[in-house]
């Protein structure tokens, strides 16, 4: 019981093809933008990194190439003159000078060392400290080989570039220089990318949301029209209801359209299958009826009479082989309309089914007149199973004879024309009104119902042919004069040649 409400549950709960939508296309924006905030992050950093390397690079050549000049040991005194000497042409003696005279030159070039994130350290030859940009008293932390590599010093993250210092003129060591540069303010750089980053996702999120959501329901609406429209054709399959597609410009348009024509023609199938069943309970009441009147009768007073016995039981009978006839007929008519499936690809020989079924109505009735007019010279394939073809020839030469009235001539003509078998059936009988002429394809339409049914006929005859005609893309017409006479035109599709 639990089970059974849990799968309830389960199969009630799913997400709407526009939640799936959103969520998928939010997913996909948030993983872009993740993707993307990454590379750029790390490709930022690691440009900034390289550049503050080159800076501390530069920075170390430069201080040191000042410091090579001295001759002599490095000390506070020179190491602020040779620093400050900016064209690197060397006034009197710095010894010579006093020491305010000294750190006043030095300023330009010290200003360029000051940046905070920065701090110089020169050390003498014992490696003692003889000057520093900034208060650090680092000792020298380096080898004796330059080097430029990145460190923790004081807990700060940063490039240190070490170097000793030789004497250009005389090849001694006169000290060492050691350049810090802190790195901890690309720290602030990293967290501000980083919560504009998370702000970035944050938004494009919600941007993607609120447009998945929004384009999704547009895009969903013509289904849920779809939905619709089926929901009340499935509360009322004979519904007018359609789908508006004239709304929609797009596939879901070219949706509607096959799906109202599949409608039109589901209802309109109905209907024939319903006017069918309507058609074949009337036609069998006759018959069952006039079986009942002359059973009833007989059984009345008519069982001693041999001549009442006699007239019924061949009534009886008459009626009997009419209705099977007719139940023959409507098998006929509803294979008529399977042949796809058994006979599709069946070709048969023109002129001989022709002249056999024509030589057949010559025999059978040898008070008419046959006239066979054929035009075709060499036998022609046409696109329909023989069995059929005959059976199409049957029915329009049984009719006419069936409605020939003084002048008992048929005449029978073929030709081909257009990748066409062309056949003609004329008589000189009755004819059709114009009226009724639209109509006689129709089930069970007969002109005459008495005068038809007197000589046999179902009225099934002409939907037989036409819907066999139609299933092998054929077409069946039919002209007439009342009095003068019909012409049923039948064209059939030839085969094509090798
Ligand atoms: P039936 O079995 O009654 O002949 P059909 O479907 O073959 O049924 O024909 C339908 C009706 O068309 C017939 O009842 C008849 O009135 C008319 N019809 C058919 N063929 C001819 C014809 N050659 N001349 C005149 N009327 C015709």
């Amino acid at each position: 019981m639990t089970k059974e409400k849990n799968n309830e549950k389960k199969v009630h709960f799913h997400l709407s093809m526009s939640g799936k939508w959103t969520l998928l296309t939010s997913l996909f924006v948030l993983i872009s933008v993740i993707v993307f905030s990454t590379i750029t992050y790390k490709k930022s950093i690691d440009t900034l990194i390289e550049v503050e390397r080159k800076n501390i690079n530069e920075t170390l050549k430069d201080v040191s190439s000042r410091l090579k000049i001295s001759n002599n040991e490095l000390s506070i005194r020179n190491t602020a003159y040779y620093l400050s000497n900016d064209n690197n042409t060397l006034g009197s003696d710095p010894t010579e000078r006093t020491l305010e005279a000294n750190l006043i030159r030095l300023n330009s070039f010290i200003s360029e060392l000051s940046q905070p994130e920065l701090s110089v350290s020169v050390y003498n030859s014992e490696q003692s400290l003889v000057f520093e940009t900034r208060n650090t008293r680092h000792a020298y932390f380096g080898s004796d080989k330059q080097e430029v590599s990145q460190k923790i010093v004081d807990g700060k993250t940063g490039f240190l570039a070490t170097e000793p210092i030789y004497s250009k003129q005389k090849g001694q060591k006169i000290g060492y220089v050691q350049l810090f540069y802190d790195l901890s303010q690309i720290d602030s750089v990293k967290e501000n990318l980083i919560t504009l980053m998370l702000w970035l996702s944050l938004f494009s999120i919600i941007i993607s949301l609120l447009f998945g959501f929004i384009l999704s329901n547009y895009f969903m609406r013509p289904l849920k029209k779809i939905t619709d429209v089926i929901n009340e054709i499935k509360a009322d399959p004979q519904t007018e209801a359609r789908m508006p597609v004239e709304e929609m410009k797009d596939e879901f348009a070219d949706l509607g359209i096959i799906f109202n024509d599949m409608m039109d023609r589901m209802q309109r199938f109905i209907e024939q299958q319903q006017q069918f069943v309507g058609d074949v309970s009337h036609e069998l009441r006759t018959p069952v009826a006039v079986i009942e009147g002359h059973l009833k009768l007989l059984d009345r007073w008519g069982k001693d009479d041999p001549e009442i016995l006699e007239e019924s039981l061949s009534a009886s009978l008459q009626e009997i082989s009419r209705m099977k006839s007719l139940v023959q007929e409507m098998l006929d008519l509803s294979r008529a309309g399977q042949i796809d499936l058994h006979h599709k690809n069946d070709v048969s020989n023109a002129k001989e089914v022709i002249h056999q079924v024509y030589n057949n109505f010559v025999m059978l009735y040898p008070d008419f007149k046959f006239v066979l007019d054929d035009d075709i010279i060499q036998e022609k394939q046409v696109r329909i199973y023989r069995n059929h073809l005959e059976q199409i020839l049957i029915i329009i030469l049984d009719n006419a004879v069936k409605y020939s009235l003084n002048r008992k001539e048929i005449l029978l003509s073929i030709s081909t024309s257009h990748e066409y078998l062309q056949i003609a059936i004329q008589d000189y009988g009755e004819g059709i009104s114009e009226a009724d002429l639209e109509q006689v394809f129709n089930r069970f339409y007969r002109v005459d119902k008495a005068r038809s049914r007197h000589k046999g006929g179902n009225g099934l005859g002409l939907s037989i042919a036409k819907q066999l005609v139609e299933t092998y893309e054929g077409d069946i017409v039919v002209e007439s004069i009342l009095e003068k006479g019909s012409v049923f035109r039948i064209s059939l599709p030839l085969a094509k040649e090798e």
